[in-house]
């Protein structure tokens, strides 16, 4: 049976009244029929039906033993560091998420725990940059917005062999793309907010693990510090998830079409898009991935901020604004936006180029989006 059969079928049947769409258990408390005797549920930051059939749908879909929905795509990654201790090391990707460089750096450094970052698509970065300190590899693949690709197999032997857990953000190619638990990673995490809820309207994260063992380290976190998804929203991020491989099919082709344009552009200098074969990863985007994705980046050869500025307000149809994976397409500018909170000089070491703009390229007609991106660098 194919995954996406799977998925739409891992949506269980409310087995008390037969609806087909689970249940939304508005409600803080469950009563007890004696103390401590109840039917499964006692409290609501523990446990929530509704986030208990989202979390079961999650760990299936990317074939882990547990799930866990959190508030956002940030409290789930802070969950997965909690399971550091103080003197700990975490060894990033360069160019990783605004966000959770912030909270690396910002957060966790007064607490002890250091990261250093090391362009992670040569394996062997890794290798000389791992240390008996390291306890978590953290990569993202492909990258935000540079959409570089790390060989995920080759850094969880590289992880292993140090004694340290590899986890990936999985949240740009999404499940329906790359399953990194089978790849050899240990934990995977998403922000629901894009691909997996697909619609922008809603905040959300999971945590995957690949064993019981640290599925239940993540329960015992996310119990004790109560980042929980609320039952409305895990509603939402299942109602998302039962169309998941139908739009990411669509956003692929979609994508694919708009980097073959952009590649033709006398203004446009460099096309980041993991399908294209010019891409420095492509090989392996294609080994471990199933598909390249919807997210295309581009610079253009009047490398400034006025002339991004100039295109990111000229189109019509990709709206201007920060996340990505919904219906709409949307853009932004990450020197200014998403990347802000990143140094200048480390911006530029990851890529990240005064003239670069990201496109989260939606389920409009191809066309339509082409013609879109055509008019706006007219008026460079
Ligand atoms: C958006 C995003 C996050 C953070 O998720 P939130 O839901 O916004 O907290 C983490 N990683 C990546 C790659 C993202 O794009």
């Amino acid at each position: 049976m194919s995954n996406s059969t799977k998925l739409i079928h891992s949506i269980p049947v409310d087995p008390l009244t037969g609806a087909i769409s689970v249940p939304i258990y508005q409600t803080s408390t469950f009563v007890q029929d004696a103390p401590g005797e109840h039917r499964g549920y006692d409290y609501a930051r523990t446990n929530n039906p509704t986030r208990a059939a989202l979390e079961k749908i999650a760990a299936e879909l990317e074939q882990g033993h547990s799930g866990y929905a959190f508030g956002s795509g940030l409290a789930a990654i802070d969950a997965v560091v909690k399971l550091l201790q103080t003197g700990d090391e975490i060894l990033a990707v360069d160019d990783i998420y605004g966000g959770a460089f912030r909270q690396f750096t910002h957060i966790y450094a007064k607490f002890g725990i250091s990261v250093k970052y090391v362009d992670t698509t040569d394996a062997s970065n890794v290798e000389h940059a791992i240390s008996g300190k390291t306890k978590l590899v953290w990569l993202e693949t492909p990258t935000n917005p540079t959409l570089k690709i790390s060989d995920i197999a080759a850094i969880a032997k590289i992880a292993h062999q140090h004694g340290a857990l590899l986890c990936i953000d999985n949240t740009f190619a999404s499940p329906a793309l790359q399953l990194p638990l089978n790849l050899g990673a240990d934990i995977v995490i998403h922000s629901a907010t894009k691909y997996l809820g697909g619609h922008s309207d809603l905040i959300a994260g999971l945590v995957i693990t690949k064993t019981k063992e640290l599925g239940d380290k993540i329960k015992f976190i996310q119990n004790a510090c109560g980042a929980i998804l609320a039952p409305h929203d895990s509603w939402l991020v299942i109602r998302g998830l039962e169309t998941l491989y139908l739009r990411v099919r669509e956003h692929c082709r979609n994508a694919a079409a708009v980097a073959a344009f952009l590649q033709t552009h006398p203004a446009v200098d460099q096309v980041y898009y993991p399908g294209l074969a010019t891409h420095k990863n492509h090989d392996i985007a294609a080994c471990q991935q199933t598909g390249f994705g919807g997210m295309v980046s581009f610079t253009l050869k009047q490398d400034t901020e006025a002339a991004a500025v100039t295109v990111v307000c000229g189109t019509q149809l990709f709206k201007l604004a920060e996340s990505l994976g919904g219906v709409k397409s949307l853009l932004c500018h990450p020197a200014t936006m998403t990347h802000k909170s990143i140094p200048v000089e480390q911006r530029r070491v990851a890529g990240v180029k005064d003239s670069l703009i990201r496109l989260s390229v939606g389920l409009e007609d191809a066309e339509d989006l082409v013609a879109d991106i055509a008019q706006a660098l007219g008026k460079l």
